[in-house]
């Protein structure tokens, strides 16, 4: 339900993309082959207050390259989706999705060298009304 997008603003996704936290220490690369797929806000009770942008890789799709040990585990509710973000500063990185967990999310605005918050009509997922939470 989200926008695919090979490029922002004219610079390229890259095939292996650079991400990082704010600090710095934690440093990641992300198997982006067909650009950003699924790229969404959403409205869950954690994304509105930490106001992410998350697109979808796969869990083999993110290799952390430095600053493993300072990644931080959150997790809520049903406890079923892990979300990391860097002990350091705060920043949220990647998670584990409960929707869908052969996927990883990741901060899009984490990725070096491009700007999101550029991209125009981002749909918001309607994560707070969470298909596991009903019924
Ligand atoms: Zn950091």
């Amino acid at each position: 339900m989200g926008v695919n997008l090979k490029e922002i603003d004219g610079i390229k996704i890259q095939l292996k993309h650079l991400a990082s936290c704010h600090c710095g220490f934690v440093k990641f690369e992300l198997d982006l082959p067909d650009g950003l797929i699924d790229l969404r806000r959403c409205d869950c009770s954690l994304c509105r207050r930490r106001g992410a942008i998350a697109a979808s890789v796969s869990l083999d799709g993110i290799n952390v390259l430095e600053g493993q040990e300072h990644l931080k585990l959150y997790q809520f509710n049903t406890n079923t989706a892990k979300h990391y973000f860097c002990g350091n500063c705060g920043i949220y990185t990647h998670h584990q999705r409960r929707s869908n967990p052969t996927q990883y999310g990741f901060n899009v605005v984490c990725l070096e060298g491009v700007n999101p918050l550029k991209v125009g009509g981002v749909p918001t997922y309607n994560g707070g009304n969470h298909p596991a939470d009903r019924g």
